[in-house]
């Protein structure tokens, strides 16, 4: 294995240790090769030709939740993420990736059809074959345990996604394009339909991005850059057709992907840079949207309106850690609850999902999203809002198996109980 570029970024690690003091999987592991010194060491001697058991770097480069903790803290700038990413795909390339990753990515995650036909049937199977926990953050089902193992458990998947719920006339064109994604489209509508009816009041024509691949995040992160690349491509050709001036991302990875990753990869020469940048010029996170757009001096005084208990926020890696927008939707969540909003105890750790991680190691992603969800409820919060897909499919889990009356909901979901009041927030019931 070879490459002198991944090399010397390697290079630039100190080994001084700085990332294993705050890595968020060393406490669970307790090993050197959990956090970025241990992966850096591994992958230099890969490089150097020293180790030549490739499914084992492979290995010890996918037990990581690119969390991002280290390299924010790491006094040399290591670009560790860039580091593992690209590694990840040059071992996609030497040894492969696992069956159920390629057939996920390559068929399924670029295909808006393929999404929705996987859905449906899941949707039928599921109320079928899987048994029914009722819990406060919407109905989950059980995996048995021979499946998944440990207890994981699955919201109920909706017959009709949030898209698929529009008018066909309904929101096809506007300056503000609603990028719903696939989780907040396909598993959780409810969240779909906040965003939507939120952002729609701002007074400019509003479109919902329709026929949507994957946003790409799961393909590039697992080293698939080929599916990756199939993803990214479609989207960026239909949104600059569609030309908006803005695109509003109810979540915080797809947005990462927009924003950062894209512009990064399309480089100047390839026939989709302009409009990668056009993209990422132009792509923004809800809350940031709410505040500049003025639908958040549409808030009526949240002493008016009642929430069921305290809203705590969930601070997301990507949104927040990367991102930097971990003040927007907490000026969001003070104009639209008040006082019941309060700073959540752990509301920078891990919520232990890391995309592939947690199929990976479901167990140890358990164990971490737990501590999440436990350590929130003890300081006397009861509703989790956070901005984020993968979080909130991580923590409503954990709080299925382990806190059924904690809520975990999107801040659009506050959003709209502010704004419109009714609707239970929580997930469907
Ligand atoms: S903090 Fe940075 S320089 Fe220090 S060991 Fe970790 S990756 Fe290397
Ligand atoms: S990205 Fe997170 S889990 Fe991975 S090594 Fe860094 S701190 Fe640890």
């Amino acid at each position: 294995m070879k490459d002198e570029e991944l090399l010397e970024m390697a290079g630039l690690c100190a080994k001084c240790g700085t990332c294993r003091t705050v890595c968020s999987l060393y406490p669970y592991r307790k090993t050197e090769n959990a956090v970025a010194r241990g992966k850096v060491r591994i992958l230099e001697s890969a490089l150097a030709g020293e180790n030549l058991d490739l499914p084992a770097v492979r290995e010890a480069m996918a037990d990581c939740l690119l969390c991002g903790r280290c390299e924010r803290e790491c006094p040399n700038q290591v670009l560790y993420e860039e580091i593992v990413m690209r590694a990840r795909a040059k071992l996609a390339d030497e040894v492969g990736i696992p069956a159920w990753k390629s057939i996920l990515f390559g068929n399924v995650m670029p295909s808006d059809a393929a999404m929705r036909a996987i859905r449906r049937a899941g949707a039928a199977a599921q109320r079928i074959f899987l048994k029914k926990i009722p819990t406060d953050s919407g109905l989950h089902y059980r995996f048995p345990l021979k499946f998944f193992g440990d207890g994981r458990m699955f919201p109920e998947l909706p017959s009709k996604g949030f898209i698929e719920s529009l008018g066909k006339s309904e929101a096809v064109s506007g300056d503000v394009m609603l990028f719903v994604g696939c989780v907040f489209d396909h598993l959780f509508p409810e969240v779909g339909g906040a965003a939507y009816e939120t952002v729609k009041i701002c007074g400019r024509p509003v479109s919902v991005f329709r026929g949507a691949a994957c946003c790409g995040l799961p393909a590039l992160t697992s080293g698939d850059r080929k599916s990756a690349f199939v993803s990214m491509e479609a989207n960026l050709r239909s949104m600059r057709v569609a030309a908006p001036e803005t695109i509003v991302f109810p979540c915080g990875s797809c947005l990462l992907m927009f924003k950062r990753n894209i512009p990064e990869l399309f480089k100047e020469g390839h026939p989709l840079y302009e409009d990668a940048l056009f993209v990422a010029k132009r792509s923004i996170d809800y809350a940031s949207f709410l505040l500049d757009s003025g639908v958040a001096r549409k808030f009526p005084d949240p002493a008016t309106v009642s929430f069921p208990g305290v809203i705590g926020y969930h601070d997301s890696c990507h949104l927040t850690g990367t991102l930097k927008r971990g003040d927007e939707p907490r000026k969001v969540l003070v104009r639209a609850a008040g006082s019941a909003f309060k700073e959540m105890e752990g509301a920078d750790l891990c919520c232990g999902y890391g995309g592939a991680f947690n199929v990976r190691d479901y167990p140890t992603s358990a164990r971490i999203g737990e501590n999440k969800v436990s350590v929130a409820a003890k300081g006397g919060t009861k509703i989790i809002s956070a901005a984020c897909s993968g979080c909130i499919f991580q923590m409503r889990d954990m709080a299925a198996r382990t806190n059924p009356s904690m809520r975990i909901v999107h801040v659009a979901e506050l959003a709209r109980h502010a704004l419109f009041g009714g609707k239970e927030q929580g997930g469907r019931r």
